[in-house]
């Protein structure tokens, strides 16, 4: 018999969303914030081309992928890496830059993944409060201790939704101490471009990292796509504890497809605010209220921890699948993807049979 080592041994499985429908099938899920649309057409006829030459490995480098990503938001390409989904980015970046001495911090309804990448490393995991579940630069700053070495920030939030501008961000790196690494993770970013200018010059600073994904404008969750901008230097040295053939090649040409598709992802997030704001809109009615999101899902409150676990339980035994909150902080609420339009309608439906059970 032998054993994990003790940190690892003693951390909590991360909690996938649990998709079992109620006879055991998966049912249609909005519990992943997966896009409602499949991938652009031109991502299915480069993933066919490229099947050609899969008995080869990809390129290690994602060189034509890096230049697409970097011509289309105008940065310099040697300060990208691309991850097997941003998920592993997250995960790398914890191990080189968090550990025993050096602590993460991040908002207290962040991303629960931040903390398990913590805890992998053998970094304390610490939080800093958030008002209306919004995460905050100046109580992120007074939560640094000495020992904090990286600050985690999704911007927009998950499972929260919600977001702080883009000049509160810089102004969260400017006060930070320099020795401290920002993690910008913008896995939402491409749902609030619209509303203020980027940040990817702020990986000029040295010690900041900006994060962005195929997963959920794209709707490439299925090839696991991620890329960051990076320093140079943490470049470097983030590159050494990837895997180093981690994007496939199928991966890679569909991620070079969705670049050249730009307005069908543009589509993509318009429909998705729409059809957010009307079943924000809709909830409303029946006195369920979600932070304003800026992303494609809504966090309901539910109120307590009870009604949350119900209305879970009353929407599953009905086919819908949403996303519990217990490990980011909020266990009365729920998540729901803005997913195709028939299993939405539906959930909203069931939630308001379930308001009528409730209050017969
Ligand atoms: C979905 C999500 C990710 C993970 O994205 P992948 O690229 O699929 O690994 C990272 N961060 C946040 C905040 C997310 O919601």
């Amino acid at each position: 018999m032998t054993r994990a080592r003790q940190h690892v041994a003693a951390m909590a499985p991360y909690a996938l969303a649990d998709l079992g429908g109620p006879d055991s099938r998966p049912a249609p899920s909005l519990a992943q914030n997966e896009s409602f649309r499949p991938p652009c057409p031109g991502a299915l006829e480069a993933v066919l081309a490229t099947m050609a030459d899969a008995a080869l490995y990809p390129d290690p480098d994602w060189t034509e992928l890096r230049s697409m990503i970097a011509a289309h938001h105008g940065i310099d390409r040697d300060w990208i890496l691309c991850g097997s989904g941003s998920l592993e980015l997250i995960g790398c970046l914890a191990r080189a830059f968090a550990g025993p001495h050096r602590a993460v911090l991040a908002p207290e309804h962040a991303y629960p993944y931040f903390r398990s990448a913590a805890q992998a490393s053998e970094a304390r995991f610490d939080a800093a409060p958030e008002s209306d579940c919004t995460a905050s630069a100046d109580a992120l700053l007074e939560a640094v201790r000495p020992d904090t070495g990286c600050v985690f920030l999704a911007n927009p939030g998950n499972p929260t939704g919600t977001r702080i501008p883009r000049d509160e961000v810089r102004r969260l790196r400017n006060d930070l101490r320099e020795d401290i690494l920002l993690v910008i993770d913008e896995a939402y970013g491409e749902f609030a471009d619209h509303l203020d200018a980027p940040v990817f010059d702020m990986a000029e600073t040295g010690n900041t990292v900006i994060l962005r994904t195929f997963s959920k404008a794209y709707g490439l969750a299925g090839c696991r796509v991620g890329w960051g901008t990076f320093p140079k230097g943490i470049a470097v040295d983030v590159r050494k504890v990837l895997n180093p053939n981690n994007v496939s090649a199928i991966s890679q040409a569909a991620a070079r497809a969705a670049l050249q598709d730009h307005a069908y992802m543009r589509k993509t997030c318009a429909q998705t605010a729409e059809r957010r704001d009307q079943a924000a809109g809709k909830l409303a009615t029946l006195g369920i209220r979600c932070p304003s999101s800026c992303t494609n899902f809504l966090l309901l409150d539910l109120e307590t921890q009870d009604r949350a676990r119900s209305a879970e339980a009353r929407l599953r035994s009905g086919g819908a699948v949403l996303r519990r909150q217990d490990a980011a902080g909020l266990p009365h609420c729920l998540r729901m993807t803005i997913g195709p339009e028939r299993e939405l309608d539906s959930a909203i439906c069931l939630l308001e049979t379930w308001i009528g059970e409730c209050m017969p």
